[in-house]
């Protein structure tokens, strides 16, 4: 996933993880670790690019051609021809639908290999966004989750919904 307000860069795939501490919180650190907890915060955030088997596979799932798929979802500022980056709609990707709490991803039986790399971590800025806007939670800088009792515990809560659906 690429932001056109930076330099589009495969680095922003390889951030590095947070790291879980022996304490009760980091229980719950390392679940957030390796799970997604569906706030969306990184589909608003960059846009996806997609290589010839990227276009090839989404536009097969939306039944398009890969031209219609093209004039209806790539950023006219992008220069590649080989490539296309996905143009957001209303600050986030065009794939993505929710509300309240969780957001989800339209095509993810054939999301793209990008969106696929990336992995929630309390260590990414996103993750932390989506933890402070949904949950009213913080990441300290030792990775532990800082918030009321109440939604650390509803926050669990939702995680464990989440496992048992993965
Ligand atoms: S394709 Fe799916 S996972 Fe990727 S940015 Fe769009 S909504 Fe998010
Ligand atoms: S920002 Fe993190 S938790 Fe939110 S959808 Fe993206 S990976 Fe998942």
């Amino acid at each position: 996933m690429v932001s056109l307000s930076m330099h589009p860069s495969p680095s922003i795939l390889h951030r590095i993880q947070g790291t879980c501490y022996n304490t009760h919180m980091a229980i719950i650190t390392q679940l957030f670790d390796l799970i997604c907890f569906r706030c969306g915060e990184c589909c608003r955030r960059y846009q996806v690019l997609l290589d010839r088997t990227g276009i090839a596979l989404l536009s097969k799932h939306m039944g398009l051609s890969t031209e219609d798929f093209r004039r209806r979802y790539a950023d006219p500022r992008w220069p590649g021809t080989n490539t296309c980056l996905v143009q957001q709609i209303n600050g986030s990707c065009p794939f993505l639908r929710g509300e309240g709490r969780e957001f989800l991803c339209t095509v993810h039986l054939n999301k793209p290999q990008p969106c696929r790399d990336w992995a929630a971590s309390p260590a990414k800025l996103e993750c932390q966004r989506g933890l402070q806007k949904l949950w009213k939670l913080t990441v300290d800088s030792s990775g532990h989750l800082q918030g009321m009792p109440e939604d650390i515990s509803a926050f669990q809560g939702f995680l464990n919904t989440c496992a048992k659906e993965e």
